[in-house]
């Protein structure tokens, strides 16, 4: 299936002894590995498998890994991909260079494996916490992939299988729009034969299950694009505690 939860990491490295290295690392720690040997070749790769993360190296024949990344940040899909540059420059220019071209961290080589592998959960958990952890919990919706349990605040979400992978694909990525031909592809699998309408009756059901009378929508209907997780969903959630608070003052004055 697809849409399975291993997260992907695309090695964009031309020297071939150390893009082994990684990739043997990598898919040691769980995550499954494309590879390119180029800027070109990356620009591919990362357009048709769309990974959850890039390393990218700095020193690439033909096109710069600086080049790939800016290119990499003009292309929808890849502008939110996380990017980990790998160099040999540690000159603080190059640094902050890197850095402003959309890289989001920056490790010189030589590097130590485990240090990069933390790196590399350290950005994952910051850009998509649901594929480096069992829960997943925006706003008041928690999913626990290893129960395959879904919750709203303390109500228990009974989803169907599609339902459950449409949810976990677009928690995945607060914020980010999946037109119905992608989630198609990601839910249901690109060798099956489903009609981009079926996608409007599944997220129906979704919602139907995760939303009682009242309750916000966490669901987006983005016209003529597709569907997205709202990702203000987290921060509009009136939390119970700071109303006490407010409570509280209000009784003092
Ligand atoms: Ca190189």
């Amino acid at each position: 299936m697809k849409g399975s939860s291993e997260p992907s990491v695309l090695v964009v490295e031309d020297e071939t002894a150390l893009a082994t290295l990684l990739r043997y690392n990598l898919e040691r720690e769980g995550y499954r590995v494309f590879e390119a040997k180029d800027g070109e070749e990356a620009l591919l790769v990362a357009d048709e498998t769309k990974p959850d993360l890039i390393i990218l190296d700095w020193m690439l024949p033909q096109l710069s890994g600086i080049e790939v990344c800016r290119r990499m940040r003009t292309r929808g899909h890849l502008r939110n991909t996380p990017i980990i540059m790998l160099t040999a420059r540690g000159e603080e220019t190059d640094r902050i260079r890197g850095l402003d071209t959309g890289a989001d961290d920056y490790i010189v080589k030589p590097f130590s494996m485990t240090e990069l592998l933390a790196r590399i959960r350290a950005v994952m958990r910051r850009v998509r916490p649901s594929l480096v952890e069992d829960v997943v919990q925006v706003g008041e919706i928690a999913m626990d992939r290893g129960t395959h349990r879904v919750k709203r605040g303390g109500r228990d979400i009974h989803l169907g299988p599609t339902e459950y992978r449409l949810l976990d694909q677009l928690m995945q990525h607060p914020g980010r729009v999946f037109s119905r031909e992608q989630l198609l592809d990601t839910v249901w699998g690109s060798d099956i034969y489903v009609e981009a309408r079926t996608v409007d009756v599944h997220v129906g059901r979704l919602r139907k299950a995760l939303n009682e009378p009242g309750e916000r929508d966490p669901i987006r209907t983005v016209r003529s694009a597709g569907y997205s997780f709202d990702e203000t969903f987290a921060s509009n959630v009136p939390m119970p505690s700071s109303g006490d608070q407010d409570a509280a003052m209000a009784g003092r004055s």
